[in-house]
């Protein structure tokens, strides 16, 4: 990574085996709020790249995997103080290449970090290995490294989840090829080549491009595990391109949160309100497990729509994302953009009431970047596309629900799982969490605001297989090793 000399374009370069890599093509990276404005340049890296970092990360593997937990836990504290020591720098590069507000771009570092401290803290006990003496002898349970990690993460959190991958595939002994996406590579390659500084040559490569370099990291033999986040589209092409070698894998996929409000909840309660309006529009919808579609019942549900708007219209702030007033920036790219308008305008067509909440606080900038005002789409059916698909961006359906049975079903036949939320009274929401197909269910709080890195994080149905987070999310970076050591050579049941 280098910076130029007038210090605003950012020019990245595939990091292999310890080394920039020079490619021939390079790709411009807009900035979201004016699309004319270049923050920097990535590579498409080649196949042949691609397939010179993978046996990079099988080299440094074979002797990577001999270092003790010790050494590699110093080494990613170190890196973990380097970032912190340029976190000002990495926020303002990440809010100019995604287009995150500077305070969102913070949060993103922080639970970064927050992830990677919690990975260092628990690795020793993680995978220490466990002796088992019992009847029939001795059994010895190791969690050993798999090998080399193809690690392909999304835009809309590019730092955390990269880093949710590195830290723990690191510390458990593998090596790694990390895939930014090329709609916010920049600060991602920026993080990673400041972990790699404390790593030695090949542990930790970077690549850039497409489903192209994509397909070679999940279809080359020697990859033996996939760590994906992304959407569930993505994932099938993946679960095919690994198929032929039978790999490891952990997919984070997308989702269709939803967020309940019992007959108990308190519209009164200004901070309830405003906790799932962010929950909402945090990022500007771009989360996956933000809540997509909100079901409340009907004797509150008059009211609630109206505390909803009053608070949205408090909280939402339209604008450009260096403004400290600004809550809510653009949308990432224009693919998005026009997605989320397509499912606004078909609900409109489908006969909704499509109402924009916030203000916009630059109506120049609006205008020129990828800007959406967010809205609140109300008398929709409950199987309409903008109900039922992941919206990804800021628009959610306000619905009424009769009773619990109901609104349970409607949660549940979604092919998706992530993460969802009730809201009322604890033990009656604890009551209905507890029937929902879900991998997080949160209580009176949503989205990033209920995420707690300690415990395992992932998606049921085709939300994903597999948790990151956790003492899980730093297991999954291991085979499961079973050394038995039988006490006698008698066979019990075996004829002579
Ligand atoms: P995406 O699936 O389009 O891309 C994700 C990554 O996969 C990118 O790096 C992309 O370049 C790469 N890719 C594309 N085609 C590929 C292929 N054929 N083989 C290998 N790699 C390929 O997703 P996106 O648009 O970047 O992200 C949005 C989606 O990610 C949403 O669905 C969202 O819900 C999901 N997501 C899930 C989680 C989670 O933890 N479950 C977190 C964040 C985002």
């Amino acid at each position: 990574m280098t910076i130029q000399a007038d210090q605003e374009t950012i020019i990245v370069e595939a990091f292999i085996n310890g080394q920039n890599v020079k490619s021939l093509s390079q790709v411009a990276k807009e900035n979201p709020t004016n699309p004319t404005e270049i923050v920097g340049y990535f590579p498409v890296t080649t196949k042949e790249q691609a397939v010179e970092a993978i046996e990079a990360a099988a080299g440094a593997f074979k002797t990577w995997k001999q270092t003790s937990i010790d050494e590699r836990i110093t080494m990613m504290r170190k890196a973990i103080e380097k970032i912190r020591a340029a976190e000002n720098e990495i926020v303002h590069l990440l809010s100019r290449e995604h287009g995150k507000p500077l305070y969102d771009a913070h949060g993103e570092i922080y639970v970064s970090l927050m992830w990677m401290e919690f990975a260092c803290n628990e690795a020793k006990s993680a995978l220490q290995e466990e002796i088992k003496e019992h009847e029939n002898g001795k059994t010895i349970l190791s969690y050993d490294p798999i090998g080399v990690v193809a690690a392909i993460s999304p835009w809309n959190y590019p730092i955390a989840l990269s880093t949710i991958k590195i830290a723990p595939a690191l510390l458990a002994g593998n090596t790694i090829v990390l895939k930014p996406s090329p709609y916010a590579p920049l600060a991602a390659a920026k993080v990673a080549e400041i972990i790699a500084s404390e790593f030695p040559a090949g542990v930790i490569n970077v690549v850039h491009g497409d489903a192209d370099v994509g397909v070679e990291l999940t279809s080359n033999p020697l990859v033996t595990k996939i760590a994906f986040t992304g959407g569930t589209a993505t994932a099938k092409h993946i679960i095919k391109a690994a198929s032929e070698t039978i790999k490891d894998m952990t997919l984070e996929l997308g989702g269709n949160d939803a967020a309940i409000f019992l007959e108990s909840f308190d519209v009164h309660d200004e901070r309830a309100m405003r906790r799932i309006v962010i929950s909402n529009f945090l990022t500007a919808g771009q989360i996956c497990m933000i809540a997509k579609r909100v079901y409340v019942h009907r004797s509150i549900y008059d009211e609630f729509v109206e505390k909803y708007i009053e608070a949205a219209n408090r909280w939402i702030r339209i604008g450009d994302p260096f403004d400290s007033n600004t809550t809510v920036g653009p949308v990432n790219n224009l693919k998005q953009k026009n997605v989320v308008l397509g499912l606004v305008e078909d609900a409109q067509k489908r006969g909704a009431e499509v109402i924009p909440l916030g203000q916009i606080l630059d109506q120049k900038l609006f205008e020129q970047g990828y800007y959406l005002q967010p809205t609140l789409v109300l008398g929709c059916d409950v199987h309409d596309p903008i109900v039922v698909e992941e919206q990804f961006g800021p628009t959610v359906p306000i619905l009424p629900f009769d009773n619990e049975e109901q609104v349970i079903h409607l949660h549940n036949e979604s092919i998706y799982g992530l993460t969802s939320s009730v809201w009322g009274k604890e033990e009656d929401a604890i009551s209905v969490a507890r029937q929902l197909e879900a991998g997080t269910t949160m209580i009176n709080t949503a989205a990033v605001q209920g995420l707690d890195v300690r415990f395992p994080f992932g998606g049921v149905k085709q939300s994903g297989i597999g948790r990151e987070y956790g003492v899980e999310g730093i297991r999954t970076y291991t085979e499961k090793h079973v050394i038995n050591v039988p006490k006698t050579l008698d066979l019990p049941y075996i004829p002579e």
